[in-house]
């Protein structure tokens, strides 16, 4: 391609965003679902809040899943006020017992619901939230309705595999992230300050 040819596409290119982006007008908060079975829709979702945080905007988080590890966001965000609520006993990703898990769900649910209608929060992160759903720990319609009542310029990411066609309706951004591999599957530890 002649570098004539080449300056020409990309102006073409550069027109059609700017077009699009000029042309969107509504402003409101947003519900992103970053879904798929991939690696990095939970650093996704804590990129956001530190990118919002760094704003001097209002961010909380809910983690649907209690991991075996610490967790490196919590303890940075936690410092830079970010309220934590962590799905306590029961549910880890080889689940045991479904009714402690329900309460967990519900215990942590009840968390994601204040926060979801404090009008102080710009952001809301609920991590993994997604299984709850495909477990049916939490019921479809409550999670979609408090969403969709949520503070009107309050944003929501939601992250985990398996996001509900419904969710995927009703947000506004969803992106799939797609493993092509993944270093677990070649023997390699799952690491500090990457994996959690
Ligand atoms: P991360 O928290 O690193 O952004 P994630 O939220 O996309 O990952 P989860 O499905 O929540 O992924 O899984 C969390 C843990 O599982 C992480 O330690 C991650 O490295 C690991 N993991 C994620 N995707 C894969 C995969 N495709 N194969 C194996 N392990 C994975
Ligand atoms: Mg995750």
């Amino acid at each position: 391609m002649t570098e004539q040819r080449y300056k020409e596409r990309q102006q073409k290119r550069k027109n059609k965003v700017d077009e699009t982006v000029s042309s969107a007008q509504i402003e409101r908060g947003l519900l992103l679902v970053i879904t798929g079975n991939g690696k990095g829709k939970s650093t996704s979702g804590f990129g956001t809040v530190a990118r919002a945080i760094g704003h001097g905007q209002k961010a909380a988080v809910v983690q649907f899943i209690k991991g075996t590890w610490e967790c490196g966001e919590r303890n940075l965000l936690e410092s830079h006020g970010v309220e934590f609520a962590v799905m306590a006993t029961g549910f880890t990703w080889d689940t045991q017992d479904r009714e402690a898990d329900i309460l967990a769900a519900e215990k942590a649910w009840s968390d994601a619901k204040r926060m979801l209608a404090d009008p102080g929060l710009d952001l809301v992160l609920l991590d993994e939230l997604t299984y709850m759903l495909s477990y049916k720990y939490l019921g479809l319609e409550e999670v979609l309705q408090t969403i969709a009542n949520r503070p009107a310029e309050m944003s929501v990411v939601v992250t985990g595999r398996g996001a509900h066609p419904l969710l995927i309706e009703m947000a506004d951004t969803v992106s799939e992230v797609k493993s092509v591999k993944h270093a677990l599957n070649a023997g390699l530890k799952a690491r500090k300050g990457i994996d959690w």
